[in-house]
């Protein structure tokens, strides 16, 4: 049996990836070693790092005034790190609230500045994005922080805002890579990568060089993006193999057109589901306002919790596995990030309506 993971994350890796560190395992190109029992600061894993950035930054076309730091902590790090970095001895700064990973980041960044939250769609049960127009922005706000994709609630920002010299901050988690992005317009972008780069451990940052170096010299070295900036990420030992996994991603998406390929199968893939849903006469229900439907993350209810149990019992007995939604919101959730083949999608909508039929 074929089997398709739809987990929201970690989540499922290229099997072609998968192939080539199984095979690279015991003996990385001759080294005589795996990555994870080298030294991070020998010549194999300083060009495995070396190589991972650089084709980052060709898929990306991060301009040259920008850092990449492999990081660890997590998203839930850079909750505090930003503030902690980018305050910048300003007093306030702006959050966009679209779902539950903004109110984490809020709520920590609260705990060290006030914040302004500019627009809030939890009105409508977090199910949009609102309108620019409405936002509430403050010109001296030291960034402005919004999560381009909400993981959990689906929602997902089909456009970006234009915050002038405010510097714009992204959680990326569950996006980067997915379609591409115009990194100068942003002075901060940040994923963890077990989502749609890698393996759990690594957290990747971009970050303009100009909003380095401006942390309150109490904040311990390790929370300060200049300790790892001027260390190339090596001040200490950084996830080796994890940056290792996030190079061998990278390699696999250039030698598969790069991200605007991805884009395309991406839009192609969620057509597909979201196509299944709308067409099911309602036996299927995606809450999310349709222009700000996810490629990422696609929830869906039926009419009864009692349905969904016997849903996500079948679609596991068939291979679909991991499509019971957020703990915090229940229903089901498929996620199609960037190494989810359109053959499982396609598997995913031909249970769905066989089980529609089923239980009409
Ligand atoms: C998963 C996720 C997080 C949390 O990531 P951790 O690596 O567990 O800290 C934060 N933000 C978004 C948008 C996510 O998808």
């Amino acid at each position: 049996m074929t089997i398709y993971n739809f987990s929201a994350g970690p989540a499922v890796l290229p099997k072609e990836v998968l192939l080539q560190a199984q095979a690279e395992m015991l003996d990385w190109h001759g080294s005589g070693m795996s990555v994870m029992e080298m030294s991070h600061r020998g010549k194999e894993f300083i060009s495995i790092a070396n190589q991972a950035e650089a084709d980052l930054r060709e898929l990306m076309a991060i301009p040259a005034n920008y850092k990449v730091l492999f990081l660890q902590g997590g998203a839930h790090m850079q909750f505090s790190m930003i503030p902690l970095n980018l305050l910048r001895g300003k007093l306030s700064a702006d959050y966009v609230n679209t779902g539950e990973w903004s109110k984490k980041a809020i709520s920590e960044a609260k705990k060290f500045s006030y914040v302004n939250v500019v627009a809030d769609n939890s009105d409508k049960k977090c199910s949009y994005v609102p309108d620019f127009k409405t936002w509430k922005l403050d010109k001296n706000a030291a960034y402005l922080h919004f999560t381009p994709n909400e993981t959990i609630g689906g929602v997902e920002f089909n456009w970006v805002p234009n915050t002038g010299d405010v510097p714009l901050v992204a959680d990326m988690s569950s996006n980067i890579l997915s379609r591409p992005v115009d990194v100068w317009k942003y002075g901060l972008i940040y994923a963890g990568a077990q989502k749609n780069i890698g393996p759990a451990g690594l957290t990747l940052v971009i970050v303009r060089d100009d909003l380095i170096g401006h942390a309150d010299p109490r904040l311990p070295t390790m929370m300060d993006f200049k300790t790892h900036a001027d260390n190339d990420s090596m001040y200490n030992t950084p996830p080796t193999f994890g940056i290792y996994m996030a190079g061998l991603v990278f390699q696999w998406l250039k030698r598969n057109g790069g991200i605007g390929v991805m884009e395309q199968r991406n839009i192609a893939k969620a057509d597909i589901l979201y196509g299944a849903i709308d067409s099911s006469d309602g036996f299927y229900h995606c809450p999310v306002n349709v222009a700000d439907r996810s490629r990422m993350n696609v929830p869906f209810t039926l009419r009864s919790t009692e349905l969904e149990t016997a849903f996500l019992k079948q679609a596991d007995a068939r291979g679909l596995l991991q499509l019971k939604g957020h703990r915090s919101v229940g229903g089901m959730r498929a996620s199609l990030y960037n190494a989810m083949p359109i053959e499982g999608v396609r598997a995913l909508v031909d249970f769905m309506a066989e089980f529609a039929q089923a239980n009409a």
